[in-house]
């Protein structure tokens, strides 16, 4: 293979944008593909291209995974303090560089600026949250019941990783895999979403920038991930799989990494429950409902996807919601008034309307929004849903866009049930002031994340995961996160 020195950092704001190719990261080096073929990167707000990125092959795939290989040895010996510095490192550079990197997710993603910022601040925070616990990685030592001898348990690396992320989050998906992977002394293959590559190649400029050494981290974008990733996952030296995105794919992944009997790391879909007690302060209610629905413009795994209302609060909660819904800005991502961007392709907008019109069609009325907007960009309009039947699809498929199915209940037994009658188990959000309650509420409900009080619940120094169809394993957190690319290693010894 011949280095090709592609166009590095795009000038996100320039207006040359849409003549920047990225090559593949490889080794510490930009590649073109074996294919020499493209992927163009769209903006949603437009519908129009603004750059392209080099698509790969099983060839290019096998480059990854020899850089990863040759990287590997020196990195899992590189002390931990020194792989600290690095990850602290790359958070600074991060933070230094938040506005490029937030208007570049906003071009490729179409998501607010508000939300790209808070994107990359949370992204960022992956780093530093792991560069702390690099260095806190201890193993175990005790007596065997028999007295015979010692239990020694070291914990290692456990090798090459593939990490596959989605287009919602492009800087936090990618980050919250690859730095506990590198704390933990692994190197990684990221195949990050085909809609959303230029973040994930900015950031690769900056793992550079920051020190960390070639084929620690390679980073390559495909328009055919089932073959490619097959073939990684064929490859005896790759040890593990790190997943995010669908269930559906999640599945398609599972199966494929079966074959090879590979760790894998499942964070999936999502239908999220959030249940109102009429004893709720309204108001908070109301706060918590539009960040956990509108974060993202509801382009979120843990975006509320079913509200459940207690019948005394059910009418002020709604008209309060469907206030501030319908005030929102909706507008070009990069739009600096900009509340609620477009959504992602065209599909995901015909998606969104099925939905909807399918629950309009079986009794829901809609307060706002509720009809596809026209035009070049891929909006949906802000919505409202009230009398919302269980029948309708809606309550079962997550939505993925800024929709709010309004759902009555009476009782608390009744919410509980309801909030369980999914096959996902991401997040939940439950409002109410009786603190025995909500934690019961809390307790009952089958779901990896509760937000009690709080529309928020995403945090790095928390276990981040579902249960049920919702994934396998967790993702940030005191030791979790790590412990997803370690293995036990248990020494018998006598003395
Ligand atoms: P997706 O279609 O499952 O894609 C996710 C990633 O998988 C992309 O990189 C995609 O590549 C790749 N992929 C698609 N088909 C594949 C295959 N056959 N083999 C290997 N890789 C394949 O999901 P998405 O639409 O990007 O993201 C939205 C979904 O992610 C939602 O369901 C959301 O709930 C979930 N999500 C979950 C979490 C969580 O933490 N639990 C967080 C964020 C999002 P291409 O882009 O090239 O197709």
């Amino acid at each position: 293979m011949t280095v090709a020195q592609k166009t590095l950092t795009p000038d996100v704001n320039g207006p040359d944008i849409g003549a920047t190719t990225r090559g593949l990261y490889i080794n510490g080096s930009w590649w073109p593909a074996y294919s020499n073929q493209q992927i163009d990167v769209i903006d949603p707000s437009t519908g129009k291209r603004i750059a392209a990125v080099a698509d790969a092959t099983v060839e290019d795939a096998r480059a990854c995974i020899d850089a990863a290989a040759a990287a590997g040895p020196a990195w899992r010996a590189t002390p931990p303090r020194k792989r600290s510095e690095i990850l602290r490192r790359c958070f600074e550079l991060m933070i230094e560089r938040s506005e490029m990197l937030a208007t570049l997710i906003s071009m490729e993603n179409g998501k607010a600026l508000r939300d790209a910022r808070g994107e990359v601040a949370y992204a960022a925070e992956f780093f530093r949250w792991n560069a702390e616990e690099a260095v806190r990685i201890s193993g175990e030592f005790g007596i065997a019941p028999s007295g015979t001898n010692r239990i020694i348990v070291d914990y290692q690396p456990i090798g090459i990783c593939l990490l596959i992320t989605p287009w919602n989050f492009p800087a936090a998906m990618a980050t919250r895999k690859i730095a506990p992977a590198l704390a933990a002394g692994c190197t990684v293959i990221l195949k990050p979403a085909s809609e959303t590559p230029l973040t994930a190649y900015a950031l690769a400029s900056i793992y550079e920038e920051a020190g960390l050494p070639s084929g620690v981290v390679n980073v390559l974008t495909t328009s055919n991930p089932g073959p490619i990733t097959a073939a990684i996952l064929a490859d005896p030296r790759v040890r593990k799989l790190s997943f995010t995105g669908s269930t559906g794919v999640g599945r398609l992944l599972l199966g494929e990494a079966a074959k090879h009997v590979i760790s894998s790391s499942m964070e999936l879909g999502g239908n999220a429950p959030f249940v109102v007690f009429d004893d709720a302060d309204l108001e908070a209610a109301l706060d918590g409902a539009m960040i956990a629905k509108m974060r993202n413009a509801g382009e979120a795994c843990t975006a509320a996807n079913r509200f459940y209302v207690q019948s005394g609060i059910y009418d002020s909660f709604a008209e309060g919601l469907t206030r501030r819904m319908a005030a929102l800005k909706v507008g070009r991502g990069v739009d600096e008034q900009t509340e609620c961007g477009p959504m992602i392709t065209r599909k995901a907008v015909e998606k969104i309307d099925r939905l909807v019109q399918d629950s309009i069609i079986k009794g829901a009325r809609a307060l706002c929004g509720g009809e596809m907007s026209a035009g070049s960009g891929f909006f949906y309009p802000p919505t409202v849903l009230v009398d919302v039947p269980d029948t309708c699809e809606m309550a079962r498929e997550e939505i993925f866009g800024p929709v709010a199915p309004l759902y009555r209940f009476e009782t608390e037994e009744e919410a509980v049930s309801w909030a369980n009658n999914t096959e996902y188990g991401l997040a939940a959000y439950v409002y109410t002031r009786d603190l025995a309650r909500g934690l019961r509420v809390s307790s009952g409900i089958e779901a990896g994340m509760i937000a009690l009080n709080r529309g928020l619940v995403s945090d790095p120094a928390a276990p981040f995961g579902g249960v049920k169809q919702s994934g396998l394993g967790r993702e940030g957190g005191q030791h979790h996160g790590i412990a997803e690319f370690m293995e036990a290693k248990y020494i018998a010894t006598s003395f």
